[in-house]
Protein backbone atom coordinates (compact mmCIF):
# COMPACT_ATOMS: atom_id res chain seq x y z
CA UNK A 1 0.00 0.00 0.00
CA UNK A 2 1.08 3.92 -0.97
CA UNK A 3 0.20 6.52 1.93
CA UNK A 4 0.94 9.71 1.12
CA UNK A 5 -0.21 12.78 3.33
CA UNK A 6 -1.51 16.38 2.98
CA UNK A 7 -2.81 14.96 -0.51
CA UNK A 8 -4.00 17.57 -3.26
CA UNK A 9 -7.03 15.81 -5.29
CA UNK A 10 -6.84 18.50 -8.16
CA UNK A 11 -5.71 15.93 -10.33
CA UNK A 12 -7.77 13.51 -9.36
CA UNK A 13 -11.05 14.82 -9.84
CA UNK A 14 -12.63 15.77 -13.20
CA UNK A 15 -14.18 18.89 -11.90
CA UNK A 16 -10.82 19.57 -11.52
CA UNK A 17 -11.28 21.85 -7.97
CA UNK A 18 -8.45 21.88 -5.61
CA UNK A 19 -8.84 19.78 -2.04
CA UNK A 20 -6.70 18.35 0.14
CA UNK A 21 -6.64 15.26 1.79
CA UNK A 22 -5.25 14.54 5.10
CA UNK A 23 -3.97 11.27 4.17
CA UNK A 24 -4.48 9.09 1.11
CA UNK A 25 -3.86 5.13 1.14
CA UNK A 26 -3.55 4.04 -2.63
CA UNK A 27 -4.46 -0.14 -2.60
CA UNK A 28 -2.35 -1.85 -4.81
CA UNK A 29 -2.84 -5.81 -4.03
CA UNK A 30 -5.73 -7.43 -1.81
CA UNK A 31 -2.86 -7.83 0.53
CA UNK A 32 -3.54 -4.25 1.08
CA UNK A 33 -7.08 -4.97 2.22
CA UNK A 34 -6.35 -6.41 5.78
CA UNK A 35 -4.38 -3.56 6.69
CA UNK A 36 -7.99 -0.91 6.03
CA UNK A 37 -10.12 -1.49 9.03
CA UNK A 38 -7.13 -0.24 11.24
CA UNK A 39 -6.66 2.71 9.27
CA UNK A 40 -9.74 4.41 8.96
CA UNK A 41 -10.29 5.53 11.95
CA UNK A 42 -11.90 8.50 10.81
CA UNK A 43 -14.33 9.94 8.39
CA UNK A 44 -13.09 8.50 4.82
CA UNK A 45 -14.39 8.55 0.86
CA UNK A 46 -13.42 5.71 -1.66
CA UNK A 47 -12.51 7.35 -4.47
CA UNK A 48 -12.14 6.10 -7.90
CA UNK A 49 -11.22 8.44 -10.44
CA UNK A 50 -13.33 11.18 -9.54
CA UNK A 51 -15.21 11.64 -12.20
CA UNK A 52 -18.89 11.47 -10.28
CA UNK A 53 -17.19 13.53 -7.37
CA UNK A 54 -17.48 16.84 -6.20
CA UNK A 55 -15.15 17.69 -3.46
CA UNK A 56 -16.80 21.02 -1.84
CA UNK A 57 -14.45 22.20 0.80
CA UNK A 58 -10.75 23.11 0.43
CA UNK A 59 -10.49 20.04 2.84
CA UNK A 60 -11.37 16.39 2.07
CA UNK A 61 -11.38 13.62 4.06
CA UNK A 62 -9.29 10.37 4.16
CA UNK A 63 -9.06 8.81 1.18
CA UNK A 64 -9.06 5.72 0.06
CA UNK A 65 -8.19 4.72 -3.42
CA UNK A 66 -8.43 0.98 -4.91
CA UNK A 67 -5.83 0.81 -7.85
CA UNK A 68 -5.86 -3.48 -8.21
CA UNK A 69 -5.62 -3.96 -11.62
CA UNK A 70 -6.01 -6.99 -14.05
CA UNK A 71 -8.27 -8.19 -17.11
CA UNK A 72 -8.60 -12.26 -16.87
CA UNK A 73 -11.10 -13.51 -19.55
CA UNK A 74 -12.43 -17.27 -19.10
CA UNK A 75 -14.01 -19.00 -22.13
CA UNK A 76 -16.55 -21.10 -21.93
CA UNK A 77 -19.08 -23.45 -24.84
CA UNK A 78 -21.27 -20.22 -24.79
CA UNK A 79 -20.23 -17.32 -23.12
CA UNK A 80 -16.92 -14.97 -22.09
CA UNK A 81 -16.21 -14.02 -18.37
CA UNK A 82 -14.34 -11.33 -17.88
CA UNK A 83 -12.61 -11.03 -14.02
CA UNK A 84 -11.30 -6.94 -13.90
CA UNK A 85 -9.38 -5.18 -11.35
CA UNK A 86 -11.73 -2.36 -9.61
CA UNK A 87 -8.62 0.13 -10.73
CA UNK A 88 -9.24 -0.85 -14.65
CA UNK A 89 -10.49 2.59 -16.17
CA UNK A 90 -13.96 1.76 -17.76
CA UNK A 91 -13.11 2.95 -21.53
CA UNK A 92 -10.17 1.02 -21.46
CA UNK A 93 -11.82 -2.50 -20.60
CA UNK A 94 -14.57 -1.98 -23.07
CA UNK A 95 -11.79 -1.27 -25.88
CA UNK A 96 -9.80 -4.23 -24.69
CA UNK A 97 -13.14 -6.45 -24.68
CA UNK A 98 -13.89 -5.42 -28.17
CA UNK A 99 -10.04 -6.03 -29.58
CA UNK A 100 -10.48 -9.56 -27.94
CA UNK A 101 -13.84 -10.38 -29.82
CA UNK A 102 -16.01 -9.76 -26.51
CA UNK A 103 -19.15 -8.38 -27.36
CA UNK A 104 -21.61 -6.12 -25.28
CA UNK A 105 -20.10 -3.37 -24.24
CA UNK A 106 -19.93 -1.38 -27.61
CA UNK A 107 -22.99 1.56 -26.30
CA UNK A 108 -21.15 1.77 -22.59
CA UNK A 109 -17.99 3.55 -24.29
CA UNK A 110 -16.31 6.80 -23.20
CA UNK A 111 -18.11 6.71 -20.16
CA UNK A 112 -15.16 8.26 -17.92
CA UNK A 113 -14.20 6.58 -14.48
CA UNK A 114 -13.10 3.26 -12.72
CA UNK A 115 -14.73 -0.46 -13.03
CA UNK A 116 -14.77 -0.57 -9.40
CA UNK A 117 -16.93 2.50 -8.99
CA UNK A 118 -19.74 1.17 -12.15
CA UNK A 119 -21.52 -0.94 -9.54
CA UNK A 120 -21.83 1.85 -7.72
CA UNK A 121 -24.14 3.60 -9.61
CA UNK A 122 -25.16 1.05 -12.23
CA UNK A 123 -23.53 3.10 -15.39
CA UNK A 124 -25.65 3.24 -18.19
CA UNK A 125 -25.87 4.82 -21.51
CA UNK A 126 -27.74 4.23 -25.34
CA UNK A 127 -30.24 1.59 -23.95
CA UNK A 128 -27.86 -0.69 -22.06
CA UNK A 129 -26.62 -0.91 -17.91
CA UNK A 130 -23.43 -2.12 -16.17
CA UNK A 131 -26.43 -4.40 -14.68
CA UNK A 132 -27.13 -6.34 -18.03
CA UNK A 133 -23.62 -7.67 -17.91
CA UNK A 134 -22.44 -8.06 -14.10
CA UNK A 135 -22.72 -11.83 -12.86
CA UNK A 136 -21.12 -10.81 -9.44
CA UNK A 137 -19.17 -8.30 -7.67
CA UNK A 138 -16.25 -8.89 -5.18
CA UNK A 139 -16.84 -6.70 -2.05
CA UNK A 140 -14.21 -6.80 0.49
CA UNK A 141 -16.31 -6.17 4.09
CA UNK A 142 -14.49 -4.30 6.71
CA UNK A 143 -16.26 -5.47 9.27
CA UNK A 144 -15.48 -9.13 8.81
CA UNK A 145 -12.13 -8.58 6.86
CA UNK A 146 -13.35 -10.76 4.30
CA UNK A 147 -14.14 -11.00 0.45
CA UNK A 148 -17.89 -11.74 -0.42
CA UNK A 149 -19.38 -12.29 -3.36
CA UNK A 150 -22.07 -10.13 -4.35
CA UNK A 151 -24.37 -11.85 -7.02
CA UNK A 152 -26.53 -9.45 -9.41
CA UNK A 153 -29.26 -9.89 -7.59
CA UNK A 154 -27.43 -9.31 -4.01
CA UNK A 155 -26.43 -5.93 -5.58
CA UNK A 156 -29.93 -4.78 -6.20
CA UNK A 157 -29.43 -2.36 -9.18
CA UNK A 158 -31.66 0.08 -10.02
CA UNK A 159 -31.83 3.48 -12.58
CA UNK A 160 -28.46 4.99 -11.35
CA UNK A 161 -28.65 3.16 -7.94
CA UNK A 162 -27.54 0.09 -5.98
CA UNK A 163 -27.00 -1.41 -2.69
CA UNK A 164 -23.49 -0.24 -2.19
CA UNK A 165 -25.08 3.29 -2.68
CA UNK A 166 -27.21 2.22 0.28
CA UNK A 167 -27.30 -0.48 2.57
CA UNK A 168 -23.45 -1.31 2.06
CA UNK A 169 -22.62 2.43 1.53
CA UNK A 170 -19.36 2.73 3.15
CA UNK A 171 -19.08 -0.01 4.74
CA UNK A 172 -16.56 -2.22 2.32
CA UNK A 173 -14.82 -1.92 -1.00
CA UNK A 174 -15.54 -3.47 -4.39
CA UNK A 175 -12.41 -4.86 -5.46
CA UNK A 176 -13.51 -6.91 -8.58
CA UNK A 177 -15.83 -7.18 -10.83
CA UNK A 178 -17.00 -10.43 -12.94
CA UNK A 179 -19.40 -9.98 -16.49
CA UNK A 180 -20.57 -12.59 -18.63
CA UNK A 181 -20.89 -12.35 -22.24
CA UNK A 182 -23.25 -14.20 -24.14
CA UNK A 183 -20.62 -15.28 -27.95
CA UNK A 184 -24.50 -14.82 -29.30
CA UNK A 185 -24.39 -11.67 -29.85
CA UNK A 186 -26.89 -8.85 -30.87
CA UNK A 187 -26.87 -5.40 -31.51
CA UNK A 188 -28.72 -2.68 -29.31
CA UNK A 189 -29.81 -0.16 -31.69
CA UNK A 190 -32.95 1.03 -30.00
CA UNK A 191 -31.84 4.00 -28.32
CA UNK A 192 -31.86 7.33 -30.12
CA UNK A 193 -28.63 8.36 -32.73
CA UNK A 194 -27.61 4.67 -33.06
CA UNK A 195 -30.96 3.50 -34.88
CA UNK A 196 -29.50 5.47 -37.45
CA UNK A 197 -27.13 2.67 -37.96
CA UNK A 198 -27.60 -0.55 -40.02
CA UNK A 199 -29.03 -3.75 -38.39
CA UNK A 200 -25.80 -5.46 -39.55
CA UNK A 201 -23.56 -3.08 -37.69
CA UNK A 202 -20.47 -4.63 -36.02
CA UNK A 203 -19.53 -3.63 -32.55
CA UNK A 204 -16.66 -1.65 -32.95
CA UNK A 205 -18.63 0.54 -35.97
CA UNK A 206 -21.13 0.94 -33.18
CA UNK A 207 -18.54 1.85 -30.29
CA UNK A 208 -16.90 4.38 -32.57
CA UNK A 209 -20.51 5.33 -33.12
CA UNK A 210 -21.05 6.02 -29.41
CA UNK A 211 -17.66 7.67 -28.96
CA UNK A 212 -18.73 10.01 -32.10
CA UNK A 213 -22.11 10.65 -30.59
CA UNK A 214 -20.86 11.34 -26.69
CA UNK A 215 -18.10 13.51 -28.29
CA UNK A 216 -20.46 16.14 -29.99
CA UNK A 217 -22.64 16.09 -27.12
CA UNK A 218 -20.71 15.87 -23.80
CA UNK A 219 -17.52 18.46 -22.75
CA UNK A 220 -14.19 16.37 -22.48
CA UNK A 221 -13.29 16.71 -18.92
CA UNK A 222 -9.85 17.04 -20.15
CA UNK A 223 -10.74 19.92 -21.95
CA UNK A 224 -13.65 21.79 -19.77
CA UNK A 225 -13.98 20.45 -16.33
CA UNK A 226 -17.18 18.71 -15.27
CA UNK A 227 -18.62 15.35 -14.21
CA UNK A 228 -20.97 14.34 -16.80
CA UNK A 229 -24.90 14.24 -15.82
CA UNK A 230 -25.13 16.84 -12.63
CA UNK A 231 -28.67 15.90 -12.01
CA UNK A 232 -30.93 12.86 -12.06
CA UNK A 233 -33.85 12.74 -14.77
CA UNK A 234 -36.60 12.80 -12.09
CA UNK A 235 -38.80 10.52 -11.95
CA UNK A 236 -42.47 11.14 -11.42
CA UNK A 237 -45.89 9.65 -11.27
CA UNK A 238 -48.08 9.63 -14.36
CA UNK A 239 -50.54 11.54 -12.46
CA UNK A 240 -48.36 14.18 -12.09
CA UNK A 241 -47.27 14.05 -15.47
CA UNK A 242 -50.36 14.56 -17.08
CA UNK A 243 -51.52 17.89 -15.15
CA UNK A 244 -47.96 19.33 -16.32
CA UNK A 245 -48.33 18.22 -19.98
CA UNK A 246 -51.63 20.71 -19.51
CA UNK A 247 -49.11 23.96 -18.94
CA UNK A 248 -45.94 22.18 -21.08
CA UNK A 249 -47.71 20.25 -23.83
CA UNK A 250 -44.32 19.55 -25.30
CA UNK A 251 -42.27 18.11 -22.02
CA UNK A 252 -40.49 15.14 -23.32
CA UNK A 253 -40.93 12.31 -21.01
CA UNK A 254 -40.36 8.52 -20.93
CA UNK A 255 -42.82 5.80 -19.74
CA UNK A 256 -41.65 3.87 -16.58
CA UNK A 257 -43.08 0.54 -14.86
CA UNK A 258 -45.87 1.16 -11.95
CA UNK A 259 -47.48 4.29 -13.65
CA UNK A 260 -44.29 6.51 -13.39
CA UNK A 261 -42.49 8.55 -15.80
CA UNK A 262 -38.82 9.69 -16.61
CA UNK A 263 -38.54 13.82 -17.41
CA UNK A 264 -35.31 14.94 -18.72
CA UNK A 265 -33.90 17.16 -16.57
CA UNK A 266 -31.90 18.54 -18.94
CA UNK A 267 -34.82 19.66 -20.81
CA UNK A 268 -36.11 21.21 -17.58
CA UNK A 269 -32.82 22.93 -16.90
CA UNK A 270 -33.07 24.80 -20.32
CA UNK A 271 -36.81 25.99 -20.09
CA UNK A 272 -35.77 27.45 -17.17
CA UNK A 273 -33.58 29.89 -19.00
CA UNK A 274 -30.16 28.06 -17.70
CA UNK A 275 -28.60 27.02 -20.67
CA UNK A 276 -24.80 28.47 -21.41
CA UNK A 277 -25.81 30.48 -17.66
CA UNK A 278 -22.33 31.54 -15.82
CA UNK A 279 -20.96 32.96 -12.94
CA UNK A 280 -18.16 32.70 -10.82
CA UNK A 281 -15.85 30.73 -13.30
CA UNK A 282 -18.59 28.11 -13.36
CA UNK A 283 -21.96 27.13 -15.37
CA UNK A 284 -24.51 25.15 -17.38
CA UNK A 285 -22.96 24.05 -20.41
CA UNK A 286 -23.93 25.73 -23.59
CA UNK A 287 -24.85 22.23 -25.58
CA UNK A 288 -25.75 20.07 -23.06
CA UNK A 289 -27.69 21.93 -19.67
CA UNK A 290 -27.69 18.57 -17.85
CA UNK A 291 -24.17 19.33 -17.45
CA UNK A 292 -22.24 21.65 -15.09
CA UNK A 293 -18.84 22.69 -15.93
CA UNK A 294 -16.53 24.78 -14.56
CA UNK A 295 -14.31 26.99 -16.78
CA UNK A 296 -11.90 28.46 -14.10
CA UNK A 297 -13.18 28.17 -10.57
CA UNK A 298 -10.88 26.40 -8.19
CA UNK A 299 -13.39 26.15 -5.37
CA UNK A 300 -16.31 23.29 -5.11
CA UNK A 301 -17.98 25.43 -3.12
CA UNK A 302 -18.63 27.42 -6.41
CA UNK A 303 -20.16 24.68 -8.44
CA UNK A 304 -22.26 23.86 -5.27
CA UNK A 305 -24.29 27.43 -5.39
CA UNK A 306 -24.52 26.77 -9.23
CA UNK A 307 -26.25 23.62 -8.52
CA UNK A 308 -28.27 25.23 -5.93
CA UNK A 309 -29.71 27.94 -8.23
CA UNK A 310 -30.30 25.64 -11.16
CA UNK A 311 -32.50 23.25 -8.38
CA UNK A 312 -34.04 26.09 -7.08
CA UNK A 313 -35.18 27.31 -10.74
CA UNK A 314 -36.24 24.31 -11.96
CA UNK A 315 -38.34 23.72 -8.86
CA UNK A 316 -40.24 27.48 -9.42
CA UNK A 317 -40.97 26.19 -12.94
CA UNK A 318 -41.81 23.34 -12.73
CA UNK A 319 -42.40 22.28 -9.25
CA UNK A 320 -40.27 19.19 -9.41
CA UNK A 321 -37.06 18.66 -7.32
CA UNK A 322 -34.61 17.29 -8.93
CA UNK A 323 -31.47 15.98 -7.03
CA UNK A 324 -27.75 15.56 -8.04
CA UNK A 325 -26.32 11.96 -9.79
CA UNK A 326 -22.80 13.55 -8.94
CA UNK A 327 -21.58 12.82 -5.01
CA UNK A 328 -20.79 15.44 -2.96
CA UNK A 329 -17.54 14.91 -0.62
CA UNK A 330 -17.08 17.76 2.68
CA UNK A 331 -14.04 17.25 5.04
CA UNK A 332 -16.21 15.38 6.83
CA UNK A 333 -17.16 12.68 4.17
CA UNK A 334 -19.62 12.50 1.63
CA UNK A 335 -22.69 14.84 2.36
CA UNK A 336 -26.30 14.81 0.94
CA UNK A 337 -27.26 18.07 -0.99
CA UNK A 338 -30.29 19.04 0.85
CA UNK A 339 -28.20 19.09 4.15
CA UNK A 340 -25.34 21.03 2.10
CA UNK A 341 -27.26 23.57 0.74
CA UNK A 342 -29.37 23.74 3.96
CA UNK A 343 -26.34 25.50 6.05
CA UNK A 344 -25.35 27.73 3.46
C1 LIG B 1 -18.06 13.56 -19.27
C2 LIG B 1 -18.74 12.54 -18.37
C3 LIG B 1 -19.69 11.71 -18.91
C4 LIG B 1 -20.34 10.76 -18.11
N1 LIG B 1 -21.28 9.94 -18.67
C5 LIG B 1 -21.89 9.00 -17.92
C6 LIG B 1 -22.84 8.11 -18.52
O1 LIG B 1 -23.09 8.15 -19.71
N2 LIG B 1 -23.44 7.19 -17.71
C7 LIG B 1 -23.15 7.10 -16.38
O2 LIG B 1 -23.74 6.24 -15.72
N3 LIG B 1 -22.25 7.92 -15.79
C8 LIG B 1 -21.61 8.86 -16.52
N4 LIG B 1 -20.70 9.71 -15.94
C9 LIG B 1 -20.42 9.59 -14.51
C10 LIG B 1 -19.17 8.72 -14.20
O3 LIG B 1 -18.49 8.41 -15.36
C11 LIG B 1 -19.58 7.42 -13.49
O4 LIG B 1 -20.31 7.69 -12.33
C12 LIG B 1 -18.35 6.57 -13.11
O5 LIG B 1 -18.76 5.29 -12.70
C13 LIG B 1 -17.52 7.23 -12.02
O6 LIG B 1 -16.34 6.50 -11.87
P1 LIG B 1 -15.17 7.07 -10.98
O7 LIG B 1 -14.15 6.00 -10.82
O8 LIG B 1 -14.69 8.35 -11.51
O9 LIG B 1 -15.96 7.27 -9.59
P2 LIG B 1 -15.74 8.33 -8.42
O10 LIG B 1 -16.29 9.65 -8.81
O11 LIG B 1 -14.34 8.29 -7.94
O12 LIG B 1 -16.69 7.67 -7.31
C14 LIG B 1 -18.08 7.58 -7.53
C15 LIG B 1 -18.74 6.81 -6.38
O13 LIG B 1 -18.31 5.46 -6.37
C16 LIG B 1 -17.71 5.13 -5.12
N5 LIG B 1 -16.61 4.20 -5.43
C17 LIG B 1 -15.63 4.37 -6.35
N6 LIG B 1 -14.85 3.28 -6.42
C18 LIG B 1 -15.36 2.40 -5.49
C19 LIG B 1 -14.98 1.10 -5.07
N7 LIG B 1 -13.95 0.43 -5.62
N8 LIG B 1 -15.72 0.50 -4.08
C20 LIG B 1 -16.79 1.13 -3.53
N9 LIG B 1 -17.18 2.37 -3.89
C21 LIG B 1 -16.47 2.99 -4.86
C22 LIG B 1 -17.25 6.44 -4.55
O14 LIG B 1 -17.12 6.39 -3.13
C23 LIG B 1 -18.38 7.35 -5.02
O15 LIG B 1 -19.47 7.21 -4.15
C24 LIG B 1 -20.02 10.66 -16.73
C25 LIG B 1 -19.03 11.50 -16.19
C26 LIG B 1 -18.38 12.43 -17.01
C27 LIG B 1 -17.30 13.29 -16.42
Amino acid sequence: MESNQQFCLQKNNSFNVRTICPTIHILNTKDDLAKLPELITDNFYILGEGSNTLFVEERAPLIIKPELKGIDVFESQDKHVVKIGAGENWHNLVETCLTRGIYGLENLALIPGSVGAAPVQNIGAYGVEFADFCTYVLWYDFASNQIKTLTNQDCRFRYRDSIFKNELYNKGIIIEVVMAFPKKWHANLSYAGLDVLAEDSSPIQIMEKVISLRQAKLPDPNILANAGSFFKNPVISMQQFKSLQKTFPDIPHYPQAENQTKLAAGWLIEQAGLKGYRERGVGVHQQQALVLVNYESTKGSDIVDLAALVQQRVFSKFAISITPEVRMVTANGEQDFAQLIKHK
